[in-house]
């Protein structure tokens, strides 16, 4: 393997030997995490833009996105609603208009009557004809032969005051001068058993694709040369976590040998007996939590199975001992009820729990960072709140993180460092109602031992499912008046589809209306994400007391809320959520005695897939196999929702789409681990850059 002298150069190299980089557009670039021109070629297109031809005036069509050419007859500055500069174009075949709403003088004066120029963008329906907005120009000398592009035009993230051609411009300096000198860190041989190409042509391909290219596997993210790019960043992550878990075993932790007094009064008070996994769940952490290194274990389990008297079991080890425990959730809501739980269980045994959320006022943070800072706060139950700047714990001992795909690796490691004035590291307890499937755990959590919770507590009912047209919403609104009139509540879940203006969907304001016109004689309550925290609390408050009994939501109901009364689960939309979302969403009912029921309302016609996917899961209620299924399903092009598969922050690979390359990314890391040293820091430097958390763990 390559590690010369030259190499090590260029990863020095100065961003500041491309032309075009001083001072500002350096700093630009940091925050797109390149600090050497070696980070350029691993800036990955967005998507492409074709201006390998250049279409004349008269063939132009709105919607289509070309480059143009042609002589300017008229300029003029309008004012109608806003000042506008107007440019008509003309070629002898047609004439078009460029339309800019923002301008200098000198780009007006730039586009004089008279003048040649060569632009990109796209044709629409102006008021008068065809035209373009914005478009990216050239004034160019019409007797010049201009090539036009010879590759497809690669689109780049990027950040404010980074134009695309600068930067396509920084991209190309650096493929010329810095591309002929990566390492390959990758044996080939490994490469090659997947039929995938060596990595500098990987990268060219990437950056300067032929006009002939497979845009649709670009575009769904399978074409060979991102599959080679996917393949390397996995492992980086997953060579990254491997290495934090090797660093980890060298730290030492706060030993918490069980003095199980306090334990014991706890589970003697609850109404119900430990289940064999969670009591095995709970061995395997007691026994971390005596070891003198951090604990770093994840607990895995579908949703109801009981995580949370698990956790507050452990810390009770950490508060005996006269230390104190963080208790992360994801969002208010979770971190609200966590916090009711938490006070409920303990209080009665003399814990102080204390509550930090964003929503806090000043006065009432400062307190509470008082408690915390001294020791008086036992239990603390936070959002990211807990990650701010400024908090200090007096002893932190053990850490559990909730629903951890909502936070990046990072993030949860940033909360360890909080421990770090004092000489140990906390424990880490991180527990995920997600079940995704071994391999890609493997990849995904490698920093992490593993306990599974498979058995649900006893007496609970199978739920069950069944998939109706949405004209039937009528009858369902009925069968969930004569459920509350049963005693029981219902929850109506209308997800909102972000990033979709042509999908519309059901609002969960307008659904809230139409049931309580419906069902006068009920309570109906409505949360939403747009809501404020205590209006949230109260409504969540009212339905878990019973005060209300239909609650109609967004998913921010869809992680962890416990309230076993409620026995119907109705879906908006279902056609369009995703298997692990929907299985998490139904996940809130079926937590008591009472046989529950989830009704998944759809918009016909389903899709092939809409119905796989419902048949999954009315055939089964085991999260592991719907993980499994959603694994099988998701083909290619499929849209995945990243917060579904959010478990690490990636750039090109996709973990459920690439998950086929997990066995290798494994194998690969070990052979690299074992004996390539260099290669591991330099991959991820490469991937997840210096400024990562990793550097300092
Ligand atoms: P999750 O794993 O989804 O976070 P929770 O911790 O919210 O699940 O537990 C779901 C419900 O099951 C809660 O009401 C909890 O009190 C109850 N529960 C937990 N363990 C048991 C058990 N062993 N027997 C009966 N009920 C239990
Ligand atoms: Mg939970």
């Amino acid at each position: 393997m390559n590690t010369s002298a030259s190499n090590r150069k260029d990863d020095a190299a100065d961003l500041k030997c491309l032309r075009g980089v001083g001072p500002a557009v350096a700093e630009r670039l940091a925050k797109l995490n390149i600090e050497r021109p070696i980070d350029l070629l691993f800036l990955l297109p967005q998507r492409y833009e074709d201006r390998t031809c250049l279409t004349p005036l008269g063939a132009t069509i709105p919607g289509m996105r070309t480059v143009v050419e042609g002589d300017i007859a008229l300029t003029e500055v309008v004012f109608r609603r806003r000042r506008t500069l107007l440019v008509r174009i003309i070629d002898g075949t047609g004439q078009l208009t460029l339309r800019f709403f923002y301008f200098s003088r000198a780009q007006q004066t730039g586009l004089k009557q008279g003048a040649h120029v060569r632009c990109y963008g796209e044709v629409r329906k102006g008021p008068g004809g065809l035209e373009m907005i914005h478009p990216e120009y050239r004034v160019v000398d019409k007797n010049d032969k201009h090539s036009l592009e010879e590759t497809l035009t690669p689109i780049y993230p990027t950040t404010e005051g980074l134009q695309q051609p600068r930067l396509r411009n920084l991209v190309n300096q650096a493929i010329d001068r810095f591309l002929p000198q990566v390492t390959d860190w990758i044996p080939q041989h490994c490469i090659s058993a997947h039929g995938l190409p060596d990595l500098k042509s990987s990268i060219l391909y990437m950056h300067r694709p032929p006009p002939d290219a497979d845009l649709a596997a670009l575009g769904a993210g399978i074409h060979a040369c991102q599959r080679r790019l996917a393949l390397e960043e996995m492992l980086a992550h997953h060579l990254s976590l491997r290495k934090i878990r090797e660093q980890n075993r060298t730290r030492p932790a706060i030993s918490l040998t069980g003095k199980h007094a306090l334990r014991d009064q706890f589970l003697a008070a609850l109404p119900f007996e430990l289940t064999g996994d969670q009591r095995a769940t709970l061995d395997d952490i007691d026994a971390d939590l005596a070891g003198t290194h951090p604990m770093m274990r994840l607990v895995q389990g579908d949703v109801g199975c009981g995580k949370t008297v698990v956790a507050a079991a452990a810390a009770l080890n950490a508060v005996a001992e006269g230390h104190q425990v963080a208790i992360m959730a994801p969002t208010e809501l979770l971190g609200e009820q966590h916090r009711d739980s938490f006070a409920k269980w303990l209080t009665p045994l003399g814990i102080t729990v204390a509550w930090l959320s964003g929503g806090l006022t000043r006065k009432a943070r400062e307190q509470v960072y008082i408690a915390i800072g001294n020791g008086d706060a036992a239990v603390i139950i936070g959002t990211h709140a807990l990650f701010q700047e400024g908090l200090d714990f007096h002893s932190l001992a053990l850490v559990v993180v909730d629903e951890q795909h909502r936070f990046g690796v990072h993030q949860r490691l940033s909360l360890m460092e909080k421990g770090r004035h004092a000489a140990a590291l906390p424990h880490q307890l991180v527990m995920t109602a997600t079940p995704i499937p071994r391999t890609l755990a493997m990849t995904a959590y490698a920093d992490l031992d593993t306990s599974v919770i498979r058995e649900l507590p006893p007496g609970r009912q199978p739920i069950k499912t069944v998939a109706l047209p949405e004209k039937r919403r009528a009858e369902i609104v009925m069968r969930a008046r004569d459920a509350c009139h049963a005693g029981q509540r219902a929850y109506w879940v209308c997800p909102l589809i972000e990033d979709s203006d042509n999908i519309e969907s059901q609002a969960a304001e307008s659904t809230h209306a139409m049931i309580a016109e419906a069902l006068p004689d009920l309570s109906v309550g409505l949360v939403h994400g747009r809501m404020k925290s205590a209006d949230k609390e109260r409504a969540m408050h009212a339905f878990t007391t019973g005060k209300m009994q239909i609650l109609v939501a967004t998913s921010v109901i869809e992680v962890g809320v416990d309230v076993p009364e409620a026995t119907l689960m109705i879906i908006e939309n279902a056609e369009r959520l995703g298997l692990s979302q929907l299985h998490q969403l139904r996940g809130r009912v079926g937590r008591g005695a009472t046989a529950s029921n989830c009704v998944l309302l759809y918009r016909p016609p389903l899709s092939a897939m809409a119905k796989r996917r419902i048949g999954v899961l009315r055939n089964t209620n085991d999260g592991f196999k719907v993980a499994q299924h959603d694994l099988e399903l998701r083909g290619p092009g499929e849209v995945l929702g990243t917060r579904q598969t959010g478990l690490m922050q990636l750039r090109i690979a996709d973990l459920i789409r690439d998950a086929d390359l997990a066995p290798a990314v494994q194998k690969i890391a070990t052979q690299l681990m074992d004996s390539e040293p260099t290669a591991v820091s330099a991959l991820i430097r490469r991937w997840i850059g210096a400024g990562s958390r990793f550097g300092r763990v």
